[in-house]
């Protein structure tokens, strides 16, 4: 297989891909696929249920929160979010780190009046807007941030201290790639096309007491409360999705769960960061310490070999490489099933690449 640093849908392991591959046209020597099966099947049901199973031991999550199979990815939890947990209240607060949160924040203020708490786009998102002068109020439903944007290569260190402003996180590009305390959050939501499984499911982790209070005007297959009296069923899931998420779950228990992948993440992205570092020809522009580990931009010493880059790259199965449009240059997403023999591949690709033109 080629090596895939694509931002989203990305690498999914190979593992999974193979049984996937084996059981599609008889899973479980029924004579059928999952995919041709009810989602109301008892069958059916137990994958729905080891899936949830398997992601709470994996994230420890606590009792009182809900996992929600959800569909519309990460953007339809930009307006989810506000319909269901504004409540009485009129404004919420956002910080703004990126090209997500922007857009987060944009899908918002159709709902809400959003108080932009803090931002770094005067250091053009190189950096995480300084705790100490974010401007919180005292009335928001929640406030909301992007822990990893995904375009920028920018993470948070620290989770946000909110008080008892319940903390909500679009986890995307980052949820299960290190060990969450997930009760630090009120709401979790993610799209499932980067470490998760493959588009078509939006994963929502929400608290229970935060429930029950979406607005009128909230579309029912929108509502967390009876999505969750539902099972995540109120009408047909994606179910094929769903079962993948389901593997990619087990595979990560076998890979030893959160700690461990947490550990091979931080190799992987350190020895991107020092192919990066240790060379005048590629360079990263965001701030050391807020450097994510799953999404790794960097330019060439000059954009007009760009396009070189990106066809030897891919001849060499070096596939995907390309930045996004916003931001220019090269991107390696380096999620959990890129395996570190990748990463590898691509920092030997880059030496020689610079030796050859630099
Ligand atoms: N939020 C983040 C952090 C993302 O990385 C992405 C997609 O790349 C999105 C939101 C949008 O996700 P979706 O395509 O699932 O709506």
């Amino acid at each position: 297989r080629a090596f895939n640093f694509c931002a989203g849908p990305a690498a999914l392991p190979t593992e999974v891909l193979e049984q996937a591959r084996d059981e599609m046209l008889d899973w479980q020597g029924r004579g059928i696929s999952v995919m041709e099966t009810s989602h109301r099947n008892p069958e059916f049901m137990a994958v729905a249920a080891q899936a949830e199973q398997d992601l709470r031991d994996l994230l420890a999550i606590p009792d009182n929160y809900r996992v929600l199979f959800m569909q519309g990815g990460a953007t339809a939890q930009f307006a989810t979010v506000p319909l269901n947990l504004l409540g009485k209240r009129m404004s919420a607060d956002y910080l703004d780190t990126g090209h997500w949160s922007s857009k987060a924040i944009k899908e918002a203020s159709r709902y809400c009046q959003v108080n932009v708490a803090g931002s770094s786009a005067d250091a053009n998102y190189t950096t995480v807007p300084d705790a100490s002068r974010w401007r919180l109020s005292t009335d928001a439903a929640y406030v909301h941030y992007t822990p990893n944007e995904t375009i920028g290569g920018l993470a948070f260190v620290d989770i946000p201290d909110t008080g008892d402003v319940p903390l909500v996180a679009d986890m995307s590009s980052s949820i299960l790639s290190e060990p969450l305390d997930i009760s630090r959050f009120g709401l979790i939501y993610a799209g499932a096309q980067k470490n998760i499984g493959p588009a078509g499911i939006t994963l929502v982790i929400v608290r229970e007491d935060l429930m029950g209070f979406a607005s009128d005007a909230c579309p029912s297959l929108q509502n967390y409360q009876l999505v969750s009296d539902n099972d995540s069923m109120l009408n047909t899931p994606p179910t094929f999705a769903w079962y993948l998420s389901g593997l990619v779950f087990q595979w990560l228990k076998r890979q030893g769960g959160l700690k461990a992948i947490q550990a091979l993440n931080q190799r992987k992205a350190g020895k991107l960061y020092a192919a990066i570092d240790g060379s005048d020809f590629y360079s990263n522009p965001i701030e050391t310490a807020y450097r994510s580990i799953m999404n790794v931009p960097f330019r060439l010493a000059d954009d007009a070999l760009n396009s070189t880059f990106l066809s030897e790259s891919a001849d060499a199965g070096l596939l995907n490489l390309k930045g996004h449009r916003v931001v220019g240059g090269m991107r390696a997403s380096i999620y959990n099933a890129v395996p570190e023999a990748a990463v590898d591949a691509l920092v030997a690709f880059m030496a020689d690449f610079e030796r050859r033109y630099g």
